[in-house]
């Protein structure tokens, strides 16, 4: 089964959104492997976004995601990675579709509630980086009705 990283941002915890959020993952079938809510150093998110890193808007980013206490999660899933995106939106809020999370609830970029990994093998690095512990085994007991 595939894994994605989550993160609801710090305007996403002070907005109020962690339930509506984790409750759209939920309902849609995806299985929750992985949870904590930290605040973040500098360096760790600085690593995060390390493709970023040449973007003007680098450090604006970093400040962003270190004010302030963040939810970082892994789902599991069937095609969870690019389904994942598509239940968070386009970058651009005010691009991204009504019944997206973005579209629902944000309209800066720079203000866009929720991060979601853009492939497996970034899936792969962030959940390494997030959860170097490891992350849950289980299987929902609903596994059969979801999946055929
Ligand atoms: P994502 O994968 O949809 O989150 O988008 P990217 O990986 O391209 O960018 C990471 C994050 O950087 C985005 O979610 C935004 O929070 C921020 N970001 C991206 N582009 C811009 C921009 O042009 N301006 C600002 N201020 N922030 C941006
Ligand atoms: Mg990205």
């Amino acid at each position: 089964m595939e894994h994605t990283f989550i993160m609801i941002k710090p305007d996403g915890v002070q907005r109020g959104l962690v339930g509506e959020i984790i409750s759209r993952f939920e309902k849609k079938g995806f299985s929750l492997k992985g949870l904590k809510f930290l605040t973040v150093e500098r360096s760790f998110a600085e690593s995060h976004y390390a493709d970023l890193s040449a973007k003007p808007f680098f450090n604006g980013l970093v400040e962003y995601i270190v004010s302030g206490p963040v939810v970082a999660m892994v789902w599991e899933g069937k095609s969870v990675v690019s389904t994942g995106r598509t239940i968070i939106g386009a970058t651009n809020p005010l691009a991204s579709a009504p019944g997206t999370i973005r579209g629902d609830f944000a309209i800066d970029i720079g203000r866009n509630i929720i991060h979601g990994s853009d492939s497996v093998e970034s899936a792969r690095k962030e959940i390494a980086l997030w959860f170097p512990e490891g992350i849950a085994e289980w299987q929902s007991s609903l596994h059969s009705w979801i999946y055929e």
